[in-house]
């Protein structure tokens, strides 16, 4: 099967060095379509089970540039799994209150309970990447975060959860496509906001501020996935597939009945 990039803590990785139109295998739209039914059924099934176990949970991390795909993504890989057992939040532009906080807070709260699926759609990553290239706060302040995003990590799996980091990686080329697409489309506009030239503009200080977000936060408790997503099923494909390897890893169980049920007929 065609694994996402990765590469070992410590060593480094050059976003510039991954294409993202990369295909592995001879797989195509349609294979591929096949194969993410048949993951869903069964990262169905583990997520009824992770759910039943109720003492685990597992934190998909899905951060790209704008374009890439993160809710498409979402759409995708959960279909079919039972809503009660995820929690899906998009992180926007931070309230009032929550920058009255740690950056870490309103993150920490929406991290998944004991049994669910939890995905996030942007995350604690934007306090390393929107804010540094738009110099939000001092550079003191965001070049501190690094490790404490590793610690936080690290937090969270303590308390059993289990967290797998995707980034979706786009081209430029392929983001002038999907915004002019949204422009052209009546159905689309709304996703389309003039904001969204001006961030393009900034295209090479976000690649650097991913560049050394995955560097410095790529761990062995917590490590990156590199999602090449200018094909949106081959992209589906790999974020599917890794989903389904890391519920089966976890093998959750179903607990065990209460004793001394058999013969029990309900009047
Ligand atoms: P969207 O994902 O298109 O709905 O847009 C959400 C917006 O919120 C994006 O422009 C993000 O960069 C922005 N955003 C998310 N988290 C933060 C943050 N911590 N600080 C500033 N902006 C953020
Ligand atoms: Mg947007």
């Amino acid at each position: 099967m065609p694994k996402p990039v990765t590469f070992k803590p410590g060593s480094k990785i050059t976003l510039a060095d991954i294409d993202p139109r990369k295909v592995e295998g001879d797989w195509d739209k349609e294979s591929a379509k096949e194969r993410i039914d048949e993951n869903t059924e069964r990262s169905r099934d583990l997520a009824y089970r992770l759910y039943a176990e109720n003492q685990r949970a597992l934190l998909l991390v899905l951060q790209g540039m704008d374009t890439a795909g993160k809710d498409g993504t979402i759409r995708t890989v959960m279909t079919g799994i039972n809503p009660q057992s995820c929690q899906i939040t998009s992180f926007k532009q931070p309230s009032p209150l929550e920058l009255d906080h740690d950056f870490l807070w309103r993150i920490h709260a929406a991290a998944p309970r004991r049994g669910e699926i939890g995905i996030f759609n942007r995350s604690h990553y934007e306090d390393v990447l929107v804010v540094r290239v738009h110099g939000l706060v001092p550079e003191a302040e965001w070049k501190t975060r690094y490790d404490r995003i590793n610690d936080f990590e690290r937090l969270l799996i303590e308390g059993r959860v289990k967290i797998v980091k995707c980034f979706l990686h786009v081209s430029k080329d392929e983001q002038r496509e999907r915004l002019q697409a949204r422009l052209d489309n009546p159905d689309k506009r709304w996703k389309f906001s003039k904001g969204d030239l001006a961030e393009r503009k900034l295209w090479p200080d976000y690649q650097d501020a991913y560049e050394d977000a995955l560097n410095k936060c790529n761990t062995e408790h917590a490590p990156w996935h590199v999602i090449p997503s200018d094909r949106k099923w081959y992209r589906n494909l790999l974020v599917s597939e890794l989903l389904k390897d890391t519920l089966e890893s976890m093998d959750p169980r179903v607990p065990p009945s209460e004793e001394g049920l058999d013969g029990i007929v309900v009047e």
